[in-house]
């Protein structure tokens, strides 16, 4: 049998030097430095921040900066933040409802580009070796992994896979080891530059959160940022068909400025677990492992603790098949609540096709439980178990129920 070790001095290669590659790296580093040795720690990182960018909304979530703080020692800088979100606006179809934020766990908008460049810049001062280059292809022996980049090859001990939804990573991890990457929804972005009059209470620094009654749709959101408003939409296949229709509701263009919207840009993101996202010598973290809340996502929160709990796993037990079992222990958590993010995305897409958020809204103008319950859905503060077995939420469905059945009567005649 071969002897699975750990050779620091081989270190560990992470492709991607989004938030989840950079926390891995970061924790291998600090791990090694408290027990007193050196690790090799190598990012491989294909896009030039600025130049290109991940697709994200930048709202970085609570307790993220609490996070960065106690595990990294590193505070956000202040001119990084654009704005301090309060809370969401729920809308249905004539009703809406204001959730608004706890002041002292707010949520920050900032520019996604901005947060990579801080954290890949950290991560280099801490003496991890950043290379930017695309990394081409894995192969996995015995002893070590040698990862093939556009800059060379690289042996490694161990490899931690942070590509995000990357086609071709995810490729060649099938090939390699069986991997299949998370179901995914599609979103398409644009910006909107309003008049400068607009800026300092732009969209009352609410984040506006819609259903919107198109097949193929999932949700739209109308985030403030610093200078314009991101409208993202997301579901399967929607293209900018879709989006102009969204554009076009009466409720979404009384918040927009008339015209002057951006072009368009795609992304994706994991709506459930990949298969095989750990095994002999790797570990996927952040969105290529699909350990993220399906529906509203905290994706860099998530990112950053998988890339923590990947970095521990390899310190404290090694890189082989069965010390990579401690990895999935670690993300239990988040594991066991995608049955229940998936049952709140069902129940949700079943309101928005065959009924309305009208119901539900009036309800939870009347009840707080319910009214913290999708505060918690569209904020992501509390994990869908919670949400979905609370006692107190369970008491208002006698009311709720025939209200739902009415508004899916009135739609079907
Ligand atoms: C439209 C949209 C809006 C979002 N808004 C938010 C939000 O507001 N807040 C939030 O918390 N989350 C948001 N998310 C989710 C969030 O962006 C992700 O969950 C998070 O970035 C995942 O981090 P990661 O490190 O796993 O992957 P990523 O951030 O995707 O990083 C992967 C990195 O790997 C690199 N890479 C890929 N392939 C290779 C290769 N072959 N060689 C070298 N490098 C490679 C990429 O260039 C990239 O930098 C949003 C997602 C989308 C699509």
């Amino acid at each position: 049998m071969v002897e699975e070790t750990f050779e620091k001095e081989k270190g560990v290669a992470i492709i991607g030097g989004g938030p989840g590659g950079v926390s891995c790296a970061l924790t291998l580093k600090k791990l090694a430095q408290e027990s007193g040795e050196d690790i090799r720690v190598v990012i491989y990182e294909g896009k030039r921040f600025g130049e290109h960018y991940n697709q994200c909304a930048g709202v970085l979530s609570h307790p993220l900066e609490e996070i960065l703080e106690r595990d990294f020692g590193l505070k956000i800088p202040k001119a990084m933040i654009q704005r301090t979100i309060q809370g969401y606006v729920l809308y249905g179809e004539e009703e809406e409802i204001v959730l608004e934020e706890d002041p002292t766990k707010p949520s920050l908008a900032v520019q996604r580009v901005e947060l990579d460049r801080f954290l890949l810049n950290e991560a280099m001062k801490r003496e991890v070796e950043v290379i930017q280059s695309r990394v081409t292809d894995v192969e996995f022996r015995p002893h070590e992994v040698v990862v093939y980049s556009w800059s060379g090859t690289c042996r490694a001990s161990a490899v931690v896979g942070a590509f995000g939804l990357s086609k071709a990573m995810a490729a060649c991890f099938s090939r390699r080891v069986g991997y299949a990457p998370p179901p995914h929804l599609e979103t398409l972005v644009t910006k909107f530059y309003p008049p400068s009059s607009w800026l300092p209470q732009l969209l009352e620094n609410m984040i506006h959160v819609f259903l919107p009654p198109f097949p193929r749709t999932e949700f739209g959101a109308l985030i403030p940022k610093g200078d314009h408003i991101t409208v993202i939409l997301a579901g399967w296949n929607i293209t900018t068909n879709e989006m102009g229709a969204f554009l076009s509701l009466p409720r979404v263009r009384k918040l927009l400025p008339p015209k002057g919207h951006s072009d368009f840009f795609k992304g994706r993101f994991p709506t459930g677990l990949a298969k095989r996202f750990h095994g002999h010598r790797y570990l996927l973290v952040g969105d290529a492992s699909g350990l993220v809340r399906p529906f509203k996502g905290k994706g860099i929160n998530t990112a950053i603790v998988t890339g923590k709990s990947a970095a521990l796993t390899l310190m404290n037990h090694g890189p082989s098949q069965e010390a990579s079992q401690h990895y999935r222990d670690m993300c239990k958590d988040l594991m066991e609540d995608m049955i229940y993010g998936r049952l709140a995305r069902t129940l949700a897409s079943l309101t928005r096709r065959y009924s309305s958020l009208d119901p539900i809204i009036r309800e939870a103008k009347r009840s707080e439980s319910l009214k913290e319950a999708l505060f918690f859905c569209v904020s992501g503060h509390a994990p869908y178990k919670k949400i979905l077995r609370n006692k107190a939420n369970l008491k208002v469905l006698p009311h709720l129920i025939p209200r739902l059945l009415g508004s899916i009567h009135l739609r079907l005649h």
